[in-house]
């Protein structure tokens, strides 16, 4: 067996018993490849991998192209300027961080009579450098998006700070899954909380993510 085909079961494993662990169902596995070949991501979708991600609109076009029979997400800072590239080839886009970019989707949407499924991506750690919306922002914000009809609120997606110990991340996560839940009481139709990464998918699982989003631990490090 090849090397990709023992890292997703061993994967497929960890997260089968994390999810066990916090006795919740089963999470949805996304394989982010960015800086990897199309000809490995096919490979993947033999293996059984059906969900990629990709964080730049140009790398990921060609790779679309190559196999639209997968599911597709944009997870990266999305410019205003590429939603057209964006509409209509992307299942989820897990990166709505601010309103112009969510009337510059619904206009693009609108003009292909399309919808677009989006989570709101939450910044949980409050980081300068990072994307995402204040925590305390959040419910006003997707209120207000429920006026336009082209998007679908799928849920929520954040990153949180780096830690060397995947353990430090877990009260962002944590917060992370208790607004989800006092949002979903308050009436809001949210199904996905997009949250862990190869260091830290456990933690995040245990702590209620339902979609986890891995790059190295399936491909290998990056460049
Ligand atoms: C790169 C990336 C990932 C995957 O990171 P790994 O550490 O390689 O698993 C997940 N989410 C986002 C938004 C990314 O940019």
């Amino acid at each position: 067996m090849n090397e990709l085909a023992q890292q997703i079961i061993k994967v497929r494993q960890r997260l089968q018993q994390a999810a066990q662990r916090a006795g919740h169902k089963p999470v949805q596995l996304l394989a982010v490849t960015k800086q990897v070949s199309v000809e490995r991501i096919e490979q993947a979708y033999t293996l059984g991998l059906t969900k990629f991600g990709e964080s730049k609109v140009q790398e990921a076009l060609p790779k679309l192209a190559r196999l639209p029979q997968a599911e597709w997400h944009y997870i990266g800072r999305l410019q205003t300027n590429k939603v057209k590239d964006v509409v209509g080839r992307f299942a989820l886009i897990h990166s709505l961080d601010r309103w112009k970019l969510a009337e510059a989707l619904e206009g693009e949407a609108a003009k292909k009579e399309q919808q677009v499924g989006v989570l709101v991506q939450v910044n949980i750690g409050r980081e300068e450098q990072k994307g995402g919306l204040d925590p305390a922002e959040v419910s006003d914000f997707i209120h207000e998006l429920s006026s336009l009809p082209h998007l679908r609120l799928e849920g929520l997606m954040a990153i949180p700070p780096q830690t060397a110990d995947p353990e430090e991340a877990r009260p962002y996560f944590r917060a992370m899954f208790q607004l989800f839940s006092s949002l979903r009481s308050g009436g809001f139709k949210l199904k996905l909380l997009s949250m862990g990464m190869s260091q830290d998918f456990e933690v995040a699982v245990e702590e209620g993510a339902n979609l986890v989003r891995i790059g190295s631990l399936l491909f290998g490090e990056r460049a």
